[in-house]
């Protein structure tokens, strides 16, 4: 095949992603110098089109980088009222106090927020400060300078033929060139792996733990709306079979996030996660506040977990990774945003500076000194052990032994040093014969859902003719290695259907319905063979979580 040729621009800093890291970083680097050409791309047909909404939101990230979105009309509207606890049996639950609480669990101060419309009002505030925002344009590839540096992306491939070669009606994209490329993807993203792998970032680090959340928002009754109420849960649906709880916030117009976390490094192959969510809301408190209520709008998401210990390497020649491209969420808190907000503008700070010195294609040290001696550094250092706990001694030891290390830590020390996760989350997965199967109850229509109807609610679309972006190193792993022996947990760990196993006259037969797909990362990180690579579709492609 001919070389393609693609256009190329120059740009002073590109920006892949337009989450809360990618634009804040622009943002800041707008703020100190307005002659900085800044782009950001983003896959998303809209900028907040793939941002799981409905978040409770330390405003901190925002306070330090736009210190008046108050006045500027910042999409805050409901501070937390109320913060609950609660410990679930099948069929009961316990209040756990507040009082014995570290005090950086506590709420006060936040604000439950739709991140999709946050990030809709980030980009209207960074387009005035006249940076570049290009929705439905999907980084698919990086591009390396003479010295080995990260010198740009490859943008905007469109209409590729389904066997991946160049046809008549495919636009080949651009490059995009920067002094400094910022990979601001979220959780496991593409391009971040690549990097990773590259330059070796994680070496010397915790390998980097993961979470799959789900999230239903609710439109309920009225009269049981409580607009500022916080809820978490812990215990019943999961019990010992894996880490992880539910969160219940209720926002605006009578709107509830309903959502549930499944921490990935469960080892019953059989284990379901969509189900267990489906499961969790016929708990009699969830569903009495359901009840007479309807769910408008579902999605899915990994989030990370690792911590303080499993943030690799953030910069490499020419690249920096912001966010949770390298994993910034306080996990015991539930939240990254507020890092990845935090992280931008670090990201922006070091590269102004590095500019300004003529510099380009470099490190960004001073960028990876200030998130682990600054902010994000002591945010996460205070709560690092709290996920290994759990992972290691359950979880009453944890909210035992983690809740006391949460105390001393903001004391200034802690009792455990730095503990280790260990296995990667795909490591941990133990053969099927080892578990039994769990009997999932069958979703009512009401108050549970299918996961095919629900993945009509995440407004999810992908261009049928392009080339399946769930790539299989080998394509023979699935049915000879993991139907055997793991009874291929593809089919349950993703939680919108993509995989299937399909029996033509007993012959078992892997089939990828990549349309379905809600770009949660999840199978790129679960597969016990570490056979799927994540790569992204075509621009526009994917969720459309609603502006809500
Ligand atoms: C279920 C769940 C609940 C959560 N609840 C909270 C909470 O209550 N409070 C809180 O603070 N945090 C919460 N978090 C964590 C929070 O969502 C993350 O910390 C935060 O989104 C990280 O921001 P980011 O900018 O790094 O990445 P993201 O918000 O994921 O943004 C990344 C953006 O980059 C785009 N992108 C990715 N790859 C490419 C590519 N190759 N080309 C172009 N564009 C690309 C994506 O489409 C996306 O728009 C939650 C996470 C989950 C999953």
């Amino acid at each position: 095949m001919a070389e393609i040729e693609r256009e190329a621009m120059e740009y002073d800093v590109v920006i892949v992603g337009a989450g809360p890291a990618g634009l804040s970083a622009a943002i800041r680097l707008k703020q100190l110098d307005a002659d900085l050409n800044v782009v950001v791309l983003e896959k998303g047909s809209e900028v907040g089109a793939h941002i799981l909404s409905g978040a409770v939101l330390d405003p901190c990230g925002l306070d330090a980088l736009i210190p008046d979105w108050k006045e500027k009309g910042a999409p805050l509207n409901v501070p937390v009222r109320e913060d609950n606890f609660y410990m679930l049996g099948e069929a009961g639950q316990l209040r756990i106090p507040n009082w014995p609480m570290p005090p950086l669990m506590n709420n006060h101060g936040n604000y439950i927020v739709s991140m999709g419309n946050v990030c809709r009002w980030m980009a209207e505030q960074a387009e005035a400060l006249g940076v570049e925002i290009f929705p439905g344009m999907a980084c698919s590839e990086l591009v390396y300078g003479d010295n080995g540096e990260v010198k740009g992306v490859v943008a905007g491939v469109f209409g590729l033929e389904p066997d991946g070669s160049y046809g008549p009606n495919t636009e080949p994209g651009m490059e995009l060139h920067g002094k400094y490329v910022f990979l601001s993807e979220g959780v496991r993203g593409s391009l971040s792996k690549e990097v990773i792998a590259k330059y070796d970032l994680q070496a010397g680090k915790e390998p980097q733990k993961y979470g799959i959340g789900m999230k239903e928002i609710w439109e309920i009754d009225p009269a049981k709306h409580k607009e500022g109420s916080v809820t978490h849960t812990m215990g019943w649906p999961l019990g010992g079979n894996a880490g992880g709880g539910s969160f219940i916030y209720h926002l605006e117009n009578n709107q509830v996030y309903v959502g549930f976390v499944v921490h990935l490094n469960y080892k019953n192959p059989h284990l379901f996660p969509y189900m267990e969510f489906q499961r969790f809301k016929h708990h009699p408190m969830v569903a009495d506040l359901l009840k007479g209520g309807k769910r408008v709008a579902y999605g899915a998401r990994a989030i990370t977990e690792g911590g303080y210990q499993s943030m690799p390497k953030l910069v490499a020649p020419g690249v920096a990774l912001l966010g949770c491209s390298a994993g910034m969420v306080n996990v015991p808190r539930i939240k990254g945003n507020h890092n990845a907000m935090l992280s931008g503008k670090a990201a922006a700070e070091a590269a102004f500076e590095a500019i300004k010195a003529g510099r380009g294609g470099d490190e960004l040290t001073d960028y990876e000194t200030e998130v682990r001696n600054g902010a994000i550094g002591a945010d996460l250092k205070k709560v690092r052990n709290v996920k290994p706990m759990w992972s290691k001694w359950g979880l009453t030891a944890s909210l035992a032994l983690g809740g006391l290390d949460m105390w001393t830590n903001t004391l200034g020390f802690s009792l455990f040093g730095t503990l280790g996760h260990g296995k990667t989350d795909a490591e941990a997965t133990e053969e099927a014969s080892k578990h039994q199967p769990i009997d999932y109850p069958k979703p009512d229509g009401t108050l549970s859902f299918d996961r095919l109807t629900n993945v009509a609610f995440s407004f999810t679309n992908h261009e049928e003719s392009q080339p399946c972006h769930l790539k299989l190193a080998d394509p023979e792993i699935p049915v000879k290695v993991n139907l055997p022996k793991y009874d291929e947990p593809a089919q349950r760990y993703c939680p919108a259907g993509v995989y299937e196993i399909v029996r033509d006259e007993d012959q078992p037969r892997f089939v990828i319905n990549f349309q379905n797909c809600v770009h949660c990362k999840t199978c790129d990180i679960k597969d016990p063979s570490q056979n799927i690579n994540w790569t992204t579709p075509q621009g526009g492609d994917g969720p459309n979580y609603p502006n809500m």
